[in-house]
């Protein structure tokens, strides 16, 4: 029996292109409609805010593979090709029958797998001669690593931060800072936005969605300035197929095909790269994987919301996106996972699930803290908030298998450390963290 613990690959082995995953659906994401007259858009009406590059992508639905330019393969050699490790010391702890493998997209320099898609973005808007860029983050995963991507290519940030997230993890704000981006709490005065939501309520801690409403804002009222996104757009998934494309290779080094691939999910973008490699063998009926989607109890959009459409934003300035939505209103619960707090999922991630072609769980916060406190003790590393819904998920799984009394491969992602999340783990050693229960927005 092979006792290995981690499958490597070689620089050479980082994938030359990535899989759009829309070329094999037999029913296409539908289009995002123009608010203004519920037209369906095109990639030309995304240009006057995103770089063509990447507008071209999200409307890609017959380019089975793009391909990665050269100065972005060669950027993720940085850290590129992660490791795929067996999990043994889960399994041990577990006592399960199950193997466990996962994907390490927390040796990244930032801590999460977001730098695969700022990488691209960066580098596209370089291409087109842009100078500025704008983003919002949550937790500040997606403004660390845009930060790292906008300096390498020369491109000044200005980054929109959840106030919750800005105040709870200062040191994603000194990271970001440290890299040379502008961050600035959210909402804020600086847009009509930010002002219009604090003169309605001054004590709001903000969300993603309001953070987007401020950087769409910024981007268009400034020359040669473009937004990029770190989750829930088609092109963003595709740019982090990278993932699931190596740990393809990987475990295939390890003789064995996943039963089950397993994702946290906020907007989609890391639950993508994992899943949508594999998912191709479902689609062309080679395969019968299972795919799970983890999100918060307290932000349930894709076992609780509706599939409609819906603004990406709060203030609605985005096109009407076809999702699985809580509400563009809905104001998530302040739990750690502060990746996870977005209203809605991706399109293609929608239409897939409402196919039946992937599932969904949701999970408490407690129950995520503890998975994750047995997985830095089991394997040693400490997980984000995040990727912990997907052990939990994923510790579900295994525990399943023992009942069952038969032996399945997990395979799920990690999509970040918790290095930077420690005050997250004292409250919890200390008991004060909570679950928060789902409450609907009025509106939905
Ligand atoms: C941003 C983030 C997520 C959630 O975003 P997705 O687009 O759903 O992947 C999950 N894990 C980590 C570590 C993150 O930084």
């Amino acid at each position: 029996m092979d006792s290995s613990k981690k499958f490597l690959l070689q620089e050479k082995d980082i994938p030359t292109a990535w899989y759009n995953v829309m070329a094999d659906m037999k029913n296409k994401p539908r289009p995002m409609l123009n608010p203004a007259n519920k037209q369906p858009m095109k990639a030309e009406d995304l240009y006057p805010l995103f770089n063509k590059a990447c507008s071209d992508q999200e409307f890609n639905t017959t380019d089975q593979w793009i391909e990665i330019p050269e100065e972005v393969r060669e950027m993720y050699k940085i850290w590129r090709p992660t490791p795929l490790v067996r999990a043994r010391g889960l399994e041990k702890l577990l006592d399960t029958p199950a193997h466990i493998y996962f994907k390490n997209e927390s040796v990244s320099p930032v801590g999460s797998h977001k730098l695969n898609s700022a990488i691209a973005q960066a580098y596209y808007c370089k291409q087109e001669g842009v100078t500025n860029i704008t983003t919002e983050t949550g937790a500040g995963q997606w403004g660390a690593a845009l930060s790292l991507a906008a300096k390498h290519f020369g491109l000044a940030l200005a980054v929109y931060m959840v106030k919750v997230s800005y105040h709870q993890k200062p040191y994603r704000r000194s990271i970001m800072q440290t890299y040379g981006a502008e961050v600035i709490a959210s909402p804020s005065m600086s847009t009509r936005a930010g002002k219009d939501i604090i003169t309605n309520n001054p004590n709001y801690q903000g969300s993603l969605g309001t953070a987007i409403s401020e950087a769409v804002e910024l981007a268009r009222t400034t020359p040669n300035c473009k937004y990029v996104l770190g989750s829930v757009l088609n092109h963003v998934g595709l740019h982090q197929t990278v993932i699931g494309l190596e740990a393809e290779k990987q475990m295939e080094m390890a003789g064995e095909y996943p039963d089950v691939v397993i994702g946290c999910f906020g907007g989609g973008s890391n639950f993508s790269g994992i899943s949508f490699p594999f998912m191709r063998h479902n689609l062309s009926g080679e395969r019968n994987t299972r795919f799970i989607a983890a999100e918060p109890a307290s932000c349930p959009k894709l076992t609780r919301g509706k599939f409609q459409y819906d603004f990406g934003d709060e203030a609605g300035y985005t096109p009407l996106i076809p999702m699985y939505t809580l509400g563009h209103k809905f104001a998530p619960a302040h739990i750690h996972a502060g990746g996870l707090r977005y209203h809605g999922a991706g399109s293609v991630v929608s239409q897939l699930m409402q196919d039946g072609l992937m599932s969904a769980v949701d999970i408490q916060q407690l129950d995520t803290f503890k998975a994750a406190t047995m997985f830095a003790q089991s394997e040693g590393i400490i997980p984000a908030p995040e990727s912990s819904h997907a052990i939990a998920a994923t510790i579900a799984e295994a525990l399943k298998c023992k009942e069952e009394g038969v032996s399945r491969t997990i395979l799920f992602n990690l999509s970040g450390h918790g290095l930077i999340d420690m005050s997250a783990y004292d409250q919890y050693l200390r008991g004060e963290l909570t679950n928060f229960e789902y409450t609907p927005a009025p509106n939905l």
